[in-house]
């Protein structure tokens, strides 16, 4: 089996690639519209850049990645998963998670085989890897979502898969989550203002009622909202603002880690960034630890100190982020690399070849 076999990013390349033949055999004109520059680089001649109903910009495909003239193409390009720099990971820190060959059955069926990992404390680490690699299990094993079949997950020394309910609740505090479809974890019925309360309803000890009004208005500004949106409700927002909204109440309980589990990957490009940006600067300020699960390797590029690959309820490798994608150790890791679309057509030309003799060879 060749390691690119079943890749989610393979199925989008290879559908590129189809659309490539079929021009060629063809000759045929290709309209392709996407907010993923990625795609742009991997396929178009020419672009035309739309803005609020008009053409900023158009040009050769080349040209217009690398002397942009618009300020709005400049922006799309900047926003551009991948486009940041990569940290360089502070290994010193002491774990604050301790995840020791945990294991998810599902009926005979492995989700999870054996997977063990620190997590360092203001760390980010990414958890990357094709649909049903096990990603969300070991999200909800440590959420108490699921129970393990086995291993230990040590959260500052007690093991979170034998807690009682009581010690559950407060450690429920301390570890939150942020799912990929903001609309679906929202209630519909409450207002923002009920919505971010909500956990202090749950956790009576946090903050007195008569600071919660001053309190949601803080966590508003602190995730880019304002004071008045307090009393407005979820259908009112974009997915950027809902996936705002969902980051608030989980800080709401002064987290230490937040897992985030596809927590951008519904979200138009332009506001996948702004919301990576907003999750950094949190872990900046708040020295909060994150895990980050996304099926997209430029996604993490920017935010994660280090990456997980995972393939079949497996870690495939873990390291550095500048080690990944840099220096990837495993073909796997490499393929996925390869498959995943760089905004730049110069690299994209490069890593379309080297996909296309990989996948010939
Ligand atoms: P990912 O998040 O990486 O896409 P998951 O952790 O959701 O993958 O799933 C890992 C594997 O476990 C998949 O093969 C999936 O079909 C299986 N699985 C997940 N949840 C269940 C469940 N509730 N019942 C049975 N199988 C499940
Ligand atoms: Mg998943």
């Amino acid at each position: 089996m060749k390691p690119t076999t079943a890749l989610d990013v393979t199925v989008q390349a290879q559908i590129l690639e189809l659309l490539e033949v079929l021009r060629n055999e063809t000759g045929m004109g290709l309209l392709i519209i996407t907010h993923d520059l990625g795609v742009v680089a991997d396929i178009a001649d020419r672009v035309v850049v739309m803005h609020n109903g008009c053409v900023v910009e158009t040009g050769n495909a080349d040209q217009v990645y690398h002397s942009p003239q618009h300020a709005y193409t400049k922006k799309l390009i900047s926003a551009a998963p991948g486009n940041g720099l990569m940290s360089d990971s502070d290994m010193s820190a002491k774990p604050i998670l301790k995840i020791q060959n945990i294991s998810k059955e599902y009926s005979g069926c492995k989700a999870l085989d054996s997977v063990s990992f620190d997590l360092l404390e203001g760390e980010s680490i990414a958890i990357v890897g094709e649909s049903g690699s096990g990603k969300s299990t070991t999200a909800k094993l440590l959420m108490g979502l699921e129970d393990a079949s086995g291993g230990r997950a040590l959260y500052m020394g007690k093991d979170i898969f034998t807690l009682s309910k009581k010690e559950m609740k407060s450690i429920r505090r301390d570890i939150q989550m942020v799912f990929q479809d903001p609309s679906q974890s929202l209630n519909p019925r409450m207002s923002i203002f009920q919505i971010i309360s909500e956990p202090w309803i749950i956790h009576p000890d946090i903050l007195p009622k008569s600071q919660w009004e001053e309190r949601v208005i803080a966590l508003l500004e602190q995730v880019g909202l304002s004071a008045e949106h307090r009393h407005r409700y979820p259908h009112q927002f974009s997915g950027g603002q809902r996936q705002r909204i969902a980051i608030a109440r989980a800080l709401a309980v002064e987290p230490r880690i937040i897992v985030c589990d596809e927590a951008v990957s519904a979200l138009d490009v332009s506001i996948q960034a702004q919301v990576i940006d907003l999750l950094a600067n949190l872990q900046k300020e708040l020295k909060i630890s994150f895990i980050f699960i996304a099926h997209d390797l430029p996604v993490v590029k920017d935010f994660a100190d280090r990456v997980i690959v995972m393939r079949l309820g497996k870690i495939v490798e873990i390291g550095t982020v500048r080690q990944i994608f840099e220096n990837p150790t495993q073909p796997y890791t490499q393929a996925l690399l390869n498959a995943s679309l760089d905004p730049d057509p110069r690299v994209q030309s490069v890593r379309r070849a080297e996909r296309i003799a990989l996948s010939a060879s």
